[in-house]
């Protein structure tokens, strides 16, 4: 038995107002005045009160992304190539202000400043020659777990995957649960469903062991009291929904998802369904594998009024279907832990059709 030596991120400050901390945290790492920082930002914050707390000294950069569109390789290497056009030292380190969108560009840039080739050719478990240049997350919405995980899932030409390695942990995160301030409901819905979903595969999972279990029960405890108990202040929501996604995040490094992510990865890889919502639509239709956790889904759908897509699948061709069923039949670990080794004997293209056919 070979046991997961699992990187944690070494630095993490919590509390209302902490971003205005980042100035003196980032300033002993500066390694030298010709070379910046580049705050890669969620262009919702263009022009906002944030955008004037950001600490630019020298030549530090700010690069607004427009984060509709999840992260793809083509776009990661664009920017990596742009800044080292732009400056003579490469940088002192990069950080990522926005969602799980920013967290995995931030990450993913840090990575490619200091290594060669294509982000693409890092696709996959452990294939990175340098480590990563200094970054930095700061989540402005809760839920991916991103901020924690040993992962930046990028979408390229063959595949969308992740570079899972040691160096892709950020190296400090800020947590400021006020920078989550203005999120609209049905993103803070999906997103924070999205960290639901986390447990609910983790706990149910036959990979489940005490280290995940610790995390996922108290990110579930989180999450209940987020969604469930109307005693909340907005602050106290916003503060428990920020730690629950880190508590998921935790327990999903040490375990595995399962079917909902199996089959909405299938729906993101075709359509471009995003993470968040593409989770809910997948999930509003497994009862079948997580009876209790759907039935809660659903109640919390009932109780904020969000819309969950229906009729995406209604006009896809064959094709189409036979993309997603082999993108989805191809994450076999999250398949093995939601039903075991035998997942297949469950698992066939016709069921997963049926399945889709509903969404
Ligand atoms: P996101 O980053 O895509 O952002 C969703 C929307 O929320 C965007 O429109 C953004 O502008 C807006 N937003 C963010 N913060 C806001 C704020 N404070 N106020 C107003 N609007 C705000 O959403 P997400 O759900 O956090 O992230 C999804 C991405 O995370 C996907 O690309 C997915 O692949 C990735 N992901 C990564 C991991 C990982 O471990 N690396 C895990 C899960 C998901
Ligand atoms: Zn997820």
């Amino acid at each position: 038995m070979n046991f997961k030596n699992f990187p944690m991120v070494p630095r993490v400050v919590f509390g209302r107002g902490s971003f205005d901390q980042l100035e003196e945290i980032i300033t002993s790492k500066r390694t030298s005045t010709s070379s910046p920082f580049i705050f890669l930002v969620d262009d919702v914050f263009k022009g906002s009160p944030l955008e004037k707390r950001i600490p630019l000294y020298h030549n530090d950069k700010v690069i607004f992304i427009n984060s509709d569109v999840e992260p793809k390789t083509s776009q990661v290497d664009a920017l990596r190539d742009s800044i080292k056009e732009e400056f003579d030292a490469l940088p002192s380190g990069v950080i990522g202000i926005g969602g799980g969108t920013l967290m995995d560009l931030a990450k993913a840039v840090a990575i490619m400043l200091n290594n060669p080739g294509s982000s693409e050719d890092y696709q996959g478990w452990d294939l990175l020659k340098n480590p990563a240049l200094y970054h930095v997350g700061i989540p402005t919405i809760s839920g991916t777990g991103a901020e924690v995980s040993r992962t930046t899932v990028l979408t390229g030409p063959e595949k969308k995957l992740g570079i899972n390695s040691d160096h892709t942990p950020f190296d400090q995160v800020v947590l400021d649960p006020d920078l989550c301030t203005g999120v609209p409901l049905n993103q803070w819905f999906y997103t924070g469903m999205d960290c639901y979903i986390h447990c609910i595969e983790s706990l149910t999972g036959t990979y489940l062991n005490a280290f995940s279990q610790s995390y996922g029960e108290k990110s579930l405890d989180l999450c209940n009291e987020v969604f469930f108990n109307g005693s909340l202040s907005e602050d106290e929501s916003r503060d428990k929904l920020m730690m629950a996604s880190w508590h998921g995040g935790m327990s999903i490094a040490y375990s595995q998802v399962g079917v909902a992510h199996a089959m909405s990865y299938g729906l993101s890889y075709l359509l471009g369904t995003r993470h968040g919502v593409g989770n809910c639509i997948v999930f509003d239709h497994l009862e079948e594998f997580y009876p209790e956790g759907v039935k809660q889904f659903k109640k919390m759908v009932d109780k904020y009024e969000v819309e969950i897509p229906k009729g995406l699948c209604a006009n896809l061709t064959d094709d189409d279907f036979d993309t997603m069923i082999s993108v989805s039949m191809g994450m076999v670990p999250l398949w093995e832990n939601a039903l075991g080794k035998d997942w297949k004997q469950v698992i066939t293209p016709q069921k997963l059709r049926g399945m889709y056919e509903k969404m």
